[in-house]
């Protein structure tokens, strides 16, 4: 039963990763240069402008050269045609654009209330941009100062772009803008095809037409133009639902009858930048044969390198297996085998009633070497191979190409990246290859399953042999303990969290005094294999201190982990059947190891005050006299001769359950193999007899989130206007850095933290920051935690979207959490992460991050935070773990970049 929800589950994770994989909208949202000037001031004109110093080069989003803004000679109500232009160099592919006031150091009280954008590919065709729903206008400006950023949807591929601000009523307007998206790489400029047709279904028609197609149509073809075919957009197995809401049934295909074509295929023309080699093509199709729909059956391929010459005969040819058992849509990969061509025409023919296709992408190299012109394939060494049948069957349209030339357009969207991730076929391979081919996916899936049952075998065994050892019986907590019940519009998702083992998951739930499985003190005594990072020796063990026996903590040698055990986390759409199987996270080994600390004599501290109140107990500051006398205690700082030592003491409270105990412990252990500057030192503890202590270094200033929180924001100018503390800009990013440079550390120990925010960081003397908190502290911040039906509490405002849906904690997922981190630190922790939200609208949002339908909501950017170190804190919310940031890569940038971009 097991392998087989698996196997469906790894499937369906599968197609979904294969259609997500088509092209990744969410990676193209670079700021192409306006802020940071890689855009010259030559590639920036206008219409006109007020004055030099409000010229076209003034418009730079979040500068404030000039007189702060670029602003038009004329004005812009009634007519709105004023514009701004940037020319890109080479086609872009845009995702977003933000546009900004005239500020001018509170001088400005110009903006843009809303603005039309006009683009171009070649500067002699323009194009005006409307979204889904055929609106021009977008909403501007508010103020002089907010960056206001727009998504484009659909996406603009051009060159050229022209900001035209509107007005309501008479007024002045000054823009300062970005741009953000990526290279354009496939040089695709234009493809022509038949109309997409209307499928009669009841209760209502699914309209399968191009319907951002900006080329020309004539009678039943369009031409010269780029649209759906290239819009990152892939359509979903049934094609009669769609990505986008508000749309009709059908918009994200294109879709052509077989009876409307007498010859039996579609044919498409795409016409490219320059000449290229093509290594593939990738045509992303409906398979839905239920209804009448599936991919083609055959392609023929054909190139030409230039307008006036004819098309070269020699086909390629691809023919397909007609799937008829998985309708799930598919990328169809054709090798092109590295034809040269600048045109390239291709026939698709119907297998079925109907042919649907959402995208149409191509993997290709310019060719740089003009003496390649006249050579039919790359590299012109390999002979041809003559792979089609009936070669040059010439077309009856074969002259439309001429048609279409005239208008530059880009139209797959498929990255090159992308495309790589599928290898590289070998170009002589005759027959297409589905990318569906579930061959290697099922075995790939009988190895899991054989290797998880062994586990689940091995674990069963396991846990057996040691209850039958210890004797004594181990409450569960039942698998709906644990089930948070998601609701998304139209969709319902549950996470069933179902507790195999307690220890890691057991962090969330030690708030719940009578409910907590019953920890045996042995099993959590128990010795891990050693680590690599380890500094523990023989002498240095027997140093430490065994507790008592009534402290039950006697250590039981034993190699096995006592975590090793599977949390099987079921991810249910409303389609039902999506389980991931996701290991559970491992207790970090870091705390596994018997730890060589030194007894701390009790009686050498000496109440001072109290410092707070933490989940295990109370945390004092003591003082030690002539700590120099300890001599095996390891001081990280230099205590002036004469001068008592302040360290904090964490105790634990006298009614903690067995549990508790053990995470305290737990927690000693992790604290004293973690030495770095940034990272709270442990200093010695009392576990010989009751109460409990760790004795860490002490942090005159407190938690970090209660520090800012008391503070202002230093102005440019200096000062603040009551009489709060400030703290400078660059103060801050040295916070973040530190923190940065704390997890890094961590990182490279291959250590989890799990809980990183600014509460659980602690702040020393000239702003010294150390991240401590490594058992989950929560009473002072409970608001900060979710509490799953009453139990396990998550801080899922910091979390990524796998921790709250599949309990997956990587480094990457304290990269995130890190993220919301450095937005609190540059808030100063004034408002919650995701205030607007509720709990349940921050699960949503997980589940938002999962889809990745562009529906996600992230962190606003912050008051002042410049717009490239937004990029990064957007980065460390990558939805693919793969393409967050590391962390000593955001260290050398906080340390460096960022301190240079807020100094200078
Ligand atoms: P929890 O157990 O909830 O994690 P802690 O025991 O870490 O809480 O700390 C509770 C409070 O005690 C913190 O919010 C902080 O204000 C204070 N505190 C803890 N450790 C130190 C320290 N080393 N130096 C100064 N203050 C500390």
């Amino acid at each position: 039963m097991v392998p087989i929800i698996l196997c469906s589950l790894l499937l369906a994770s599968v197609g979904t990763a294969e259609l997500e994989g088509h092209f990744d909208l969410a990676k193209c949202r670079y700021a192409l240069g306006m802020q940071d000037r890689t855009i010259p001031d030559k590639d920036l004109s206008a219409s006109s402008s007020w004055s030099d110093s409000t010229a076209a080069k003034y418009s730079r989003l979040d500068t404030s050269d000039g007189d702060g803004a670029w602003c038009p000679a004329g004005p812009v109500y009634p007519n709105d045609a004023e514009f701004l232009e940037v020319d890109l160099r080479r086609l872009h592919f845009l995702t977003l654009v933000g546009t900004q006031g005239r500020h001018a150091g509170g001088h400005g009280k110009e903006f843009a209330r809303a603005y039309r954008l006009h683009y171009s590919r070649d500067r002699r065709r323009w194009l005006t941009w409307r979204d889904r729903w055929g609106n021009e206008v977008i909403s501007g400006n508010v103020n002089t100062n907010e960056v206001v950023l727009k998504d484009l949807g659909p996406p603009i591929i051009a060159r050229y772009i022209r900001f035209y601000p509107r007005a309501d009523r008479v007024m002045s307007v000054c823009l300062r803008v970005e741009l953000y998206g990526c290279l354009w790489r496939d040089g695709l400029q234009s493809y022509t095809a038949p109309m997409g047709q209307v499928m009669p279904l009841q209760p209502e028609p699914v309209y399968l037409n191009d319907s951002t197609y900006d080329g020309l149509s004539i009678s039943k073809l369009q031409f010269g133009g780029l649209g759906q075919l290239a819009d990152g957009v892939v359509g979903l197995d049934d094609f009669t639902r769609t990505k986008e809401l508000r749309v009709w049934p059908g918009y994200d295909y294109i879709g052509w009858k077989n009876d409307s074509f007498s010859m039996g295929y579609v044919e498409m023309e795409f016409e490219f930048d320059c000449l290229r080699t093509f290594t593939y093509m990738k045509v992303h199709c409906n398979n839905m044969h239920t209804r009448g729909v599936s991919i083609f059956r055959q392609v023929d391929c054909r190139f030409k390198q230039n307008l006036e010459t004819a098309w070269d005969p020699e086909l390629v040819t691809h023919l397909l297996a007609v799937d008829v058992k998985d309708p799930s849509a598919r990328s169809v990969t054709v090798p092109l085998e590295g034809r040269l061509g600048h045109f390239l025409q291709c026939h698709f023919y119907f297998s079925n009633e109907w042919m649907l296709f959402s995208e149409i992408a191509f993997l290709s190299e310019v060719v740089e070497d003009p003496s390649l012109t006249g050579t039919s394939r790359w590299p012109p060494v390999v002979p041809p191979q003559p792979s089609g049948r009936g070669a040059a069957a010439p077309s009856v349209q074969e002259d439309l190409g001429s048609t279409l030339h005239g208008e530059p357009r880009p139209t797959s969207n498929l990255t090159r990246q992308d495309l790589e991730v599928q290898g590289n076929p070998k170009t002589s391979q005759p027959v297409a290859k589905d990318d569906n081919s579930n061959t290697s996916i099922l075995i790939g899936c009988l190895v899991a399953i054989i290797l998880l049952l062994l586990v689940v075998i091995f674990l069963i065994l396991w846990r057996q042999y040691w209850k039958k050892i210890l004797g004594k019986a181990q409450r569960r907590i039942s698998d709906d303990d644990l089930t948070v019940h998601l609701s998304v519009p139209g969709d319902t998702i549950v996470i069933n969290n179902t507790m195999g083992s307690q220890r890691h998951s057991s962090r969330y739930e030690r708030i719940q005094s009578g409910e907590t499985e019953y920890q045996e003190p042995n099993r959590a005594r128990m010795k891990l294999p050693d680590l690599p990072h380890g500094t523990e020796n023989s002498a240095c063990s027997s140093d430490y201190m065994e507790p008592d026996s009534s402290g039950a903590l006697a250590p039981v040698p034993n190699n096995v982990p006592h975590y090793a055990e599977a949390d099987i986390i079921n991810l249910q759409g409303v389609t039902g059947g999506n389980t991931y199987a996701v290991p559970a996270v491992a207790v970090d080994a870091l705390a596994a190891k018997d730890v060589a600390l030194a007894e701390f004599p009790r009686g050498r501290l000496r109440f001072k005050e109290k410092l707070g109140e933490g989940q295990f107990g109370e945390v004092h500051l003591c003082e030690v006299e002539s700590p120099q006398d300890l001599l095996n205690l390891e001081f990280p700082f230099n205590v002036r001769k004469g001068r008592p030592l302040l360290v904090a003491v964490k105790i634990l409270r006298s009614d903690a359950t067995k549990n508790a105990r053990n995470d305290f412990l737990k927690e000693v252990k992790i604290m004293s193999r973690l030495k770095d500057p940034n990272i709270v030192r442990l200093l010695g503890v009392c576990v010989r007899d009751d109460p409990l202590c760790m004795i860490t270094e002490y942090m005159e200033n407190g938690d970090l989130n209660q520090f800012l929180s008391a503070h202002e924001l230093e102005a440019k100018t200096g000062g603040s206007a009551s009489d709060a503390p400030t703290i400078s800009y660059p103060t801050l990013i040295h916070v973040a850095a530190q923190i940065a440079s704390g997890m890094k550390f961590l990182a490279s120990l291959n250590f989890v933290h799990r809980d990183l925010a600014t509460r659980n960081c602690l702040v020393g003397e000239g702003f010294t920051i150390k991240i401590a908190d490594f058992g989950m502290s929560r009473n002072l911040y409970s608001g900060d935690y979710y509490r799953i039906q009453g139990r396990a509490v998550l801080p899922i405002r910091w979390m990524a979207w796998e921790c709250i849906l599949m309990g997956k904690f990587t480094t990457a997922s304290d990269v995130w959490a890190f993220g919301v981190t450095l937005w609190e630190v540059l808030m100063l922790c004034q408002e919650q992460p995701y205030s607007q939200l509720t709990d349940e609208q921050v699960i949503e949002n997980a589940g938002q991050f999962f889809r990745d339908q562009g529906e996600q909501v992230y962190l606003s950017r912050p008051p002042a935070c410049p717009l490239a170190l937004y990029e990064v804190m957007l980065r460390c919310w990558a939805r693919d773990a793969k393409d967050r940031p590391l962390f000593q890569h955001l260290h050398r940038f906080l340390n460096e970049d960022a301190l240079n971009m807020v100094l200078g």
